[in-house]
């Protein structure tokens, strides 16, 4: 793996893609990790709506009934991981992303959102493939590119960890 002037290289998540977002611990608002984590779509649902979930699996399971204020956070939680997958997507051009997480529980509804949202920032040729990947399937991979993505797509996991920055 690339590491980096500073041992930073790769360091996504903490690239601020909102400047009007929530602080991070890292001290900036906004980070990708933050407005594109599950955490952040369980937030923007419970200040909407009057009906409060505790985690993901909740509200995944309202967006699938059809709830509209649980659809509403889930997308937008799409769009920020499609937002934040243009930075990878400008820094190593992949052929193919996998995503991992939670919210691929409910691809077939929030991975076209994320696949537009990337898709609309082509600098040229066409956007990288984007894919839901199941644990066994990513157990099968091993490289820079696995590992990368798991530590920034998997967001039920809290992948921030300080104690590697210290
Ligand atoms: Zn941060």
């Amino acid at each position: 793996m690339h590491s980096g002037y500073n041992g930073m290289a790769g360091e996504f998540g903490h690239v601020s893609i909102d400047p009007s977002g929530p602080l991070c611990q890292c001290g900036q608002k906004g980070c990708w990790e933050m407005v594109a984590s599950s955490r952040a779509a369980i937030r923007s649902f419970n200040e909407a709506s009057r009906r409060k979930v505790k985690d993901i699996y909740e509200l995944l399971q309202l967006s699938e009934e059809g709830d509209e204020n649980a659809i509403e956070a889930l997308t937008e939680q799409a769009r920020a991981l499609g937002r934040g997958l243009r930075l990878i997507t400008a820094s190593i051009s992949p052929e193919l992303i996998l995503v991992v997480g939670d919210i691929t529980a409910s691809w077939d509804r929030f991975g076209p959102v994320v696949a537009q949202e990337l898709a609309a920032s082509m600098l040229a040729g066409p956007p990288p493939l984007l894919r839901a990947a199941g644990d066994a399937e990513l157990a099968r991979l091993s490289g820079s590119a696995a590992m990368l993505m798991q530590r920034h797509a998997s967001y039920h996991r809290s992948t921030h960890d300080a104690s590697r920055r210290a």
